[in-house]
This record gives C-alpha cells, structure tokens and sequence, in this order.
C-alpha cells in the first residue's frame, strides 16, 4: 500500500479514509502517471500525491456531505478535486464538468477504469450550465480549483449551488485577498463566507486557502452572465 503520506497528513487533520479508498486514489495517480499526467504541470507521482491528493482531500476539512448529496467540479481537468471527492465521499453523486471534449473523454475514461459509482461527466461552460434550468440551483455543493480569479469563480459557481448549498473555494495564498475583494459579488449573488482557513500542503509544496460559502440567497437570474463574459469583464460590485 502507497499513499503512505495521504495517510499521514490525513491523520493528522484528524481524518481517516479506508483501505479500498485509499487503494483507488492510488490507482488514481497510477493511471495518470502511466499517462504523463495529462493536462497538467505535475512530473512524478510524489508530487501528484500532494498536489492532487492531499490538496483535493483537504476540502473535508471544510464540508462534511449529507448522505446522497450532489457535488459538480466545475473545470474538472483530470479529475481535481471532483474524482477525489467521489473516492472520499462514496454516496456523493459527482459530476465533472469540463469545456473541453477531450477532458471529459479522459474523465469518463478514468472514472470506468477506477469503477468509481455515481459520477457522471458534462461538457459544457459554467455559465451555460448556470442558466439550463435542470442545472441551476441544483447542487448541494460546488468546487472549481485553478480555474479563474474568486470574483470570476463566484458567478461561474454559486448560480449552480442550491439555497442552503455550498461553494467550497480553493485557492493559494492570495485566496484571502480575492475572497476580500469579492465580497460585493458573492452578496449579489447569495453566497455569504461561513467559514475559512490556511494550510501548508507537506514537504513545503505550497501555502492552501479553502472557504466554505454558504448559499443564503437565489442568485438574480441575469446571472451568470453569457458565456465568456465574466471572464472578460468580471463583476465589480460594491
Ligand atoms: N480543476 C483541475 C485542477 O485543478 O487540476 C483543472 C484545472 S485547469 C487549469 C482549468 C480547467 O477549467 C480546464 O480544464 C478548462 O477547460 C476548464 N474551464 C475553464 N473555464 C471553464 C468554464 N467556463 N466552464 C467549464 N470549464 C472551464
């Protein structure tokens, strides 16, 4: 058995994961790994271990699911932190999102050779997706890692989560400061910051913000705005 450091710094938060998940993180990173780590800057597993893993299982330091929630990973790449999430929340219905074909192609891949239950992949764009009514609103929780700045990610997120349902934000060290400086967006938009924290992934790969925003109001319906637009001119709201 690898993952011997997942173990490690997941014990150290206090948190567990069984024999069979951690086997099928393993078999994560060693699929990625025989593929060269596809889509993503990431040489060797070790670092996969960390950067991927260990930052992806941080969320549940943040969020605990109730049974049979919904999660979508907005901009899933290969797979972080939504695949994770699935391995370490087994009742939470995952789905993948991605603009890219390719990506979810290598998702859905990925996910059959792993066998994971309940995940489903969507090609499309957030925004476009925030507006399709089966889509909007539905989800207990939303994440999105290293897709766009906070205010960005706010409109690209929170119209997807439902009332009483969470975004849970990931970002580096400079999260404390964009979350600050969305503060206007995320009211517009429903989200209120419930809670927050800063940690340092091991072997000094990094300083890590989460925040758990919590979704205390419907989000007007003139957002999200149409797609490619809160990109090129992200809200900037009082
Ligand atoms: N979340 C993964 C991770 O942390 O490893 C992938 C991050 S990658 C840098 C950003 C991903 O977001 C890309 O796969 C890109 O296609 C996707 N993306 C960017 N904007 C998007 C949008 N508006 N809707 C859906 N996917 C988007």
């Amino acid at each position: 058995m690898k993952l011997k450091r997942v173990e490690k710094t997941l014990a150290g938060w206090g948190l567990t994961l069984s024999r069979q998940q951690l086997q099928k993180l393993d078999r994560l990173i060693f699929i990625l790994a025989q593929q060269g780590f596809p889509h993503s800057s990431i040489a060797h597993a070790e670092e996969a271990e960390i950067k991927h893993v260990i930052d992806s299982l941080a969320c549940m330091r943040i969020w605990t699911p109730p049974p049979h929630a919904s999660l979508l990973d907005v901009g899933s790449g290969s797979g972080f932190p939504g695949l994770v999430l699935n391995v370490a929340w087994p009742t939470t219905r995952v789905t993948l999102l991605d603009a890219v074909g390719k990506k979810i192609d290598h998702l859905r891949d990925i996910s059959r050779a792993l066998e994971l239950d309940d995940v489903s992949t969507v090609h499309a764009r957030a925004e476009d997706l925030g507006r399709e009514s089966s889509y909007r609103e539905s989800f207990d929780a939303v994440t999105a890692r290293a897709v766009a700045t906070t205010a960005v990610l706010a409109e690209l997120c929170l119209p997807l989560v439902r009332l009483g349902g969470v975004w849970l934000l990931m970002k580096g060290p400079s999260g404390p400061q964009e979350l600050d400086e969305a503060r206007g967006v995320l009211a517009t938009l429903g989200g209120q910051v419930e809670d927050d924290m800063c940690f340092d992934l091991p072997c000094e790969q990094g300083v890590r913000y989460l925040a758990r925003i919590r979704k205390v109001d419907h989000t007007p319906t003139r957002y999200p705005r149409r797609a490619g637009k809160p990109q090129k001119r992200p809200l900037e709201l009082p």
